[in-house]
Parts: C-alpha cells; sequence; structure tokens
C-alpha cells in the first residue's frame, strides 16, 4: 500500500544543507496500525509530511497504492491527498466557528458532493465516534477528548485508505488519550491502515508494529509478536 524506499530529506538553512531523513525505507501493507516512535527533532514530522503528500523528499521513492507520488504534480499530490488520507494532528485543527458537523462535512464540500448526502455522511461519521449528541456543538464546547473525537471523524469522512495521526493524544488527559486508542483499535479492526506518529512509548503500544526513528534513522522494526 505504502512503499517509501530510501527516501533522504535536507533541509536548506541559508548555505547549510540540514540533513534530516537518512535512507529511510518504510512499506506499510494494507490493514497494518504502525506507529513511527522517536525522541524530539528525530524527524517524525519530516517523515509523516512525506507520507502524507505535504511535503517531498530530496531523493528516494515513494509510492502509494501503486502511484509514483514523487512524480506527481502539485494539484495531483492534493488530489492524492485529498483521496487517500485522513489526516488527524495533535492540536484538532478544527475551525472553531463551525459546529462539529460542519467541520466534519468540510472535507465533503471540496470532494463535491452535495448538500444532503454531506450532512448525512458527516452524522454517521460523528456518531461513529459516539458524538451523535453532540452534532451542533462548537469546538468550543467541547472537551479535548470530543474534539479529537470530531477531528477523527473528520478525517474518515472521505474514506481513506490511510489514517495518519501525528502525535494524537498530545494535547488529551490520559482516559481522553485511552479514548482515542480505542477507537483507532476499532477502525483498524475494521480494517483501516493507521500510522501513528508518537514519542510516547505508551502511546506506540497500541499500534500493532512500532519503528523507531532516531536522528533520521529509521531502525529496530518490532513486530507484536516477537520477531523483533
Ligand atoms: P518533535 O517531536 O519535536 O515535533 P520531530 O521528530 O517531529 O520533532 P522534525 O519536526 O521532523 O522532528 O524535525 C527534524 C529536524 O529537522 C529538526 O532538527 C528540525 O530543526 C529540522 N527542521 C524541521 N523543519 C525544518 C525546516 N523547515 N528547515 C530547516 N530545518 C528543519
Amino acid at each position: 500500500m505504502l512503499e517509501l524506499d530510501h527516501i533522504y530529506k535536507d533541509y536548506i538553512q541559508g548555505k547549510l544543507v540540514v540533513p534530516v531523513l537518512k535512507d529511510v525505507t518504510l512499506h506499510v501493507e494494507e490493514g497494518e496500525y504502525v506507529a513511527i516512535m522517536g525522541p524530539s527533532g528525530s524527524g517524525k514530522t519530516t517523515l509523516m509530511n512525506i507520507i502524507g503528500c505535504l511535503d517531498t523528499p530530496t531523493s528516494g521513492s515513494c509510492r502509494l497504492n501503486g502511484s509514483d507520488l514523487l512524480h506527481h504534480k502539485d494539484k495531483e499530490m492534493s488530489r492524492v491527498r485529498n483521496r487517500s488520507i485522513g489526516f488527524v494532528f495533535q492540536s484538532f485543527n478544527l475551525l472553531p466557528r463551525q459546529s462539529a458537523l460542519d467541520n466534519v462535512s468540510l472535507p465533503l464540500l471540496y470532494a463535491g458532493v452535495s448538500r444532503k448526502e454531506r450532512k448525512e455522511r458527516a452524522a454517521l461519521a460523528l456518531a461513529k465516534v459516539g458524538l451523535e449528541d453532540r452534532m451542533d456543538f462548537k469546538p468550543t464546547q467541547l472537551s479535548g477528548g470530543q474534539k479529537q473525537r470530531v477531528a477523527i471523524a473528520r478525517a474518515m469522512v472521505t474514506k481513506p485508505s490511510i489514517l495518519l495521526a501525528d502525535e494524537p493524544t498530545g494535547a488529551l488527559d490520559t482516559a481522553s488519550g485511552l479514548q482515542v486508542m480505542d477507537l483507532f483499535e476499532q477502525l483498524n479492526a475494521e480494517g483501516m491502515t493507521v500510522i501513528m506518529i508518537t514519542h510516547d512509548s505508551e502511546i506506540a503500544a497500541h499500534a500493532k508494529r512500532t519503528v523507531h526513528i532516531r536522528d533520521g534513522i529509521l531502525s529496530s522494526e518490532c513486530r507484536e509478536e516477537g520477531l523483533a
């Protein structure tokens, strides 16, 4: 499903070349639940941006569902991104003045879905995350955990191939974080491919496979089955 091979990413700062990802190879199969774990500054967000087609590597190859991402033009990249990837961020990134229902509907609006269908699908997505009674609430009227569940409903409403989450529990208390992890496990059990970035080993333990990144080098793939 996702094949990153020999990815290098350098940032240019003035005359300085800052190498951030160094020969990263990562393959994720359909239906997997993978945690990418590493300390601050190790390159997790840089890697997530490449997986999520938000940025391109300096070199290497990157295929998603058989499609070579690096030979796409920007417009095609955003089409692949919108069609294939649902994003969840640490800070929820909800529109503060819009209701939960309107926040979840938004990706469908961009996809050209009719108003009636948008409402139906957004309501179903919110029900799936247990927020059928909060559809008309605005983000300020929701708890952190509820906001993150709205964000997950928004990520899922377009039926993406991959749910890509960057520190999804980073802004949550332990109980709300565990609810989000339960939801990810449920979505994965239903077949969704989940890739989660975290610096927290307890959170990473919810995934079925953890890969570690340190100083831009991906290492020590440990499978739950003990194939480490
Ligand atoms: P954190 O957990 O703190 O968010 P991270 O593992 O996500 O860290 P990245 O944000 O990917 O790490 O950053 C990796 C390295 O790349 C850091 O040393 C950072 O300073 C550098 N970096 C990130 N973005 C840029 C940029 N646009 N220009 C130059 N250097 C950058």
